[in-house]
């Protein structure tokens, strides 16, 4: 298989069984997202969403966090990962929107990346999912499932991101990003990837390698492929159910 075919399939996968793709990160308007992705880093999106919505009400706005102290941030966010720092990068983004930025948070990712707190893949996600940017955010699902599978060969997050916006067409970065995230969220794990679930295990280079060349019974494979494919694994995907189905090969 090319990779050019590789590409089409896996996002045809994508495309035919989960569809419309999401954050998971709760906001209400663009400040609000840039604030949620800033404390998301190194952070669950579940820990932010417990997190923001006192920060919302008491912080709507650039303005509103603009003047507020770090310290007093800190004690909203103090359950989150890193929230000395985070804290102070949110009140000097705020300052920084509220007088460079006449308070619109800016699509373009090299304007957003002089936001303190803003790196690429944050830039990336807010010009994706504010702007419908063809932009591709690489976080640490995107880098391992687009390696697992093998869309990508890349030692570092800038290599996979430019090698991912090559052969995804434009217009499906945004949700395609979204694909990988919740593939690596709920299906391709860290430890221990769910291959019996996994609908895309034929398109797959780490399948191959760990399950085919080493002579699992075809049956037992035939079984698992025709098992994965389906509406079934969409349900489970879209709606981040993340149940284990009862034959395994992990
Ligand atoms: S087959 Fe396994 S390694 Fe490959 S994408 Fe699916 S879960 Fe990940």
């Amino acid at each position: 298989m090319t990779k050019q075919e590789r590409y089409q399939k896996v996002l045809h996968y994508f495309e035919t069984n989960v569809g419309l793709a999401e954050t998971e990160l709760n906001y209400g308007n663009p400040f609000e997202l840039l604030v949620a992705v800033i404390l998301s880093a190194q952070c669950t999106d579940k820990r932010v969403n417990l997190t923001t919505p006192k920060l919302f009400k008491d912080y709507p706005d650039a303005e509103s966090m603009a003047a507020a102290t770090p310290d007093t941030i800190f004690s909203y966010i103090r359950s989150i990962s890193y929230p000395n720092n985070k804290a102070k990068h949110l009140v000097s983004m705020a300052k920084m929107l509220l007088n460079d930025f006449d308070e619109k948070i800016p699509s373009e990712v090299e304007q957003l990346v002089k936001l303190p707190g803003v790196g690429r893949k944050t830039a990336n996600v807010v010009a994706s999912v504010i702007y419908n940017k063809p932009t591709m955010a690489v976080d640490t699902h995107v880098f391992r499932v687009s390696n697992r599978i093998g869309l990508t060969n890349a030692n570092n997050p800038l290599k996979c991101e430019k090698e991912l916006v090559k052969f995804i067409p434009e217009q499906l970065i945004p949700r395609a990003h979204h694909w990988l995230i919740l593939h690596g969220r709920y299906v391709c794990v860290a430890r221990k990837p769910k291959c019996g679930e996994c609908g895309i295990a034929e398109l797959c280079n780490y399948f191959e390698k760990n399950f085919l060349k080493q002579k699992i019974k075809v049956t037992t494979v035939k079984q698992l492929k025709s098992k994965s494919y389906g509406k079934e694994k969409s349900k489970k995907i879209s709606q981040k159910s993340g149940k284990k189905s009862s034959k395994k090969i992990s």
